[in-house]
């Protein structure tokens, strides 16, 4: 089988550490298997560990090969939807269980980096910035939102004050909240694969898992082996292929882009960040930046409906990152790279089992590093007996998006150019 390595971005090139975990080889049991190696399928085999059960984790490529080692690294609260369209359509109880829920994996990744030491160069505030009126009415509104959610930390900011923690003239003001803020992403998952291996979990690299036979005991199978388990915990997101096609059939993989500066130099970085906050627009298609802990711009933006890579990545972000800070006009680009997140039409994760012993957690649509810690908790929990909570999501109703797997694609951009022209317009 061919060797798959890491993308060539600058979280691959400053990584805490490059260790190669040997392949699946033979036949081995195990109490749970989790098939890949990102936030999800960490997060759940750690909590399962630190409960009692033996864990073996088998990953395609490498440790956070997928987007939890490329990611922006923004700590963003809540989900890709807000609360009160669960609300609307599923009711007070629901909404108000999820909502509770909303701002836990951000806990979870303070504990985890806490107490298993995770050097992730973990900085607290993240900041969603408005581009129109109508985009500060919606954080205003989100913030009294939160709060009915008992989430009290949400400071608005008007143009002078946005204007104090992002040196551009973008914004009409925003929101602060010092829950969230940034990481290292792939630093962080590498630190949580420690954890794991340091409790006994056994993780293969370069397994890439082509079939699971249910039953009773469930038989996962690589290429060179196959592991017999109580329970398998599907975690491929937006890689996973046609491994389950039940998983692909309501969900899109859908491409985003990241490039990194050259290192800025202490002034230059703190004229544009001065609080270090990371920040996103509100803008449907939106941007997401923050500076890194060696003073580099790493700003995200643009989807690619479908997953193609883009030719050039650096040609696609760099206007906007010149449209926010046209002080950076000639800084050169040290890394530009594409990634993969998982689009379900609600926008909300899916959550569920397949049979009695097969669970799964995907499609947390754009904003998933907390959630796919939280998605840890409550399969870990589910499979200890405990389904209340993963039952709120598992009951989150889906559809497919609409044009099936051939029309999906321009479909869903032709909704997303409308949606971006709206923002652009200030409707
Ligand atoms: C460029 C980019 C920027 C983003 N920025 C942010 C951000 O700033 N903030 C935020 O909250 N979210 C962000 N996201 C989203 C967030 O990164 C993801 O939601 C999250 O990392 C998903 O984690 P995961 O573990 O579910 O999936 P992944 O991290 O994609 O992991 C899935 C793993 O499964 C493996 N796999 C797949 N199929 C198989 C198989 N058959 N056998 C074995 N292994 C398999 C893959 O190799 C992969 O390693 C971003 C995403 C991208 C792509």
């Amino acid at each position: 089988m061919a060797y798959t390595s890491h993308t060539s971005s600058y979280y691959a090139a400053s990584a805490n550490n490059k260790v190669d975990r040997p392949a699946l080889q033979g036949a081995h049991e195990t109490d749970v298997c989790v098939i890949g190696a990102g936030y999800t399928g960490i997060s759940t085999a750690l909590f399962l560990l630190e409960h009692g059960f033996r864990v073996t984790v088998l990953e395609a490529a490498k440790v956070g090969f997928g987007a939890s080692g490329r990611n922006g690294g923004q700590i963003v609260n809540s989900y890709s939807r807000d609360i009160d369209v669960i609300e609307r359509t599923l009711g007070a109880e629901q909404a108000r269980m999820l909502g509770e829920m909303a701002f836990e994996g951000a806990r979870i990744i303070r504990e985890r980096v806490a107490k298993y030491q995770i050097q992730c160069d973990l900085k607290d505030g993240g900041v969603f910035a408005a581009v129109t009126d109508k985009q500060m009415s919606h954080l205003e509104g989100q913030k009294k939102l939160w709060e009915r959610y008992g989430h009290t930390q949400m400071q608005l900011l008007d143009a002078k004050a946005i204007r104090e923690v992002v040196n551009t003239d973008l914004y009409v003001g925003g929101s602060l909240d010092m829950s969230g803020g940034h990481i290292h992403p792939l630093n962080l998952v590498l630190g949580e694969a420690d954890a794991v291996e340091s409790l006994g979990g056994v993780i293969h690299e370069q397994s890439r898992v082509t079939r699971v036979d249910q039953g009773a005991k469930a038989v996962v199978h690589t290429e060179q082996g196959q592991v017999t388990a109580d329970f398998v915990v599907v975690a491929g997101n937006a890689y996973i292929g046609d491994l389950m096609p039940q998983l692909s059939a309501k969900s899109m993989p859908c491409g985003t882009q990241v490039i990194t500066t050259e290192p800025l130099g202490e002034e230059l970085a703190k004229s544009l960040l001065p609080q270090d906050y990371c920040v996103e627009d509100c803008n449907y298609l939106l941007d997401y930046y923050r500076l890194s802990a060696d003073k580099r711009m790493i700003f995200g933006g643009g989807v690619v409906y479908g997953a193609r890579d883009p030719a050039d990545v650096e040609a696609l972000v760099r206007p906007n990152l010149i449209k926010t800070f046209p002080q950076l006009k000639d800084v050169k680009i040290d890394y530009a790279w594409t990634g993969n997140f998982l689009l379900t039409l609600s926008r909300l994760p899916q959550v569920g089992r397949l049979g009695s012993n097969i669970y799964y957690s995907q499609g947390c649509s754009g904003h998933g590093v907390t959630y796919t810690h939280l998605a840890g908790k409550i399969l870990s929990e589910a499979i200890r007996g405990q389904a209340e909570r993963f039952d709120a999501f598992a009951t989150l109703p889906h559809y497919p998006f609409p044009g099936g797997r051939m029309l999906r694609v321009p479909f869903t951009a032709m909704g997303a150019l409308y949606y971006s022209l709206r923002d652009k317009l200030g409707w």
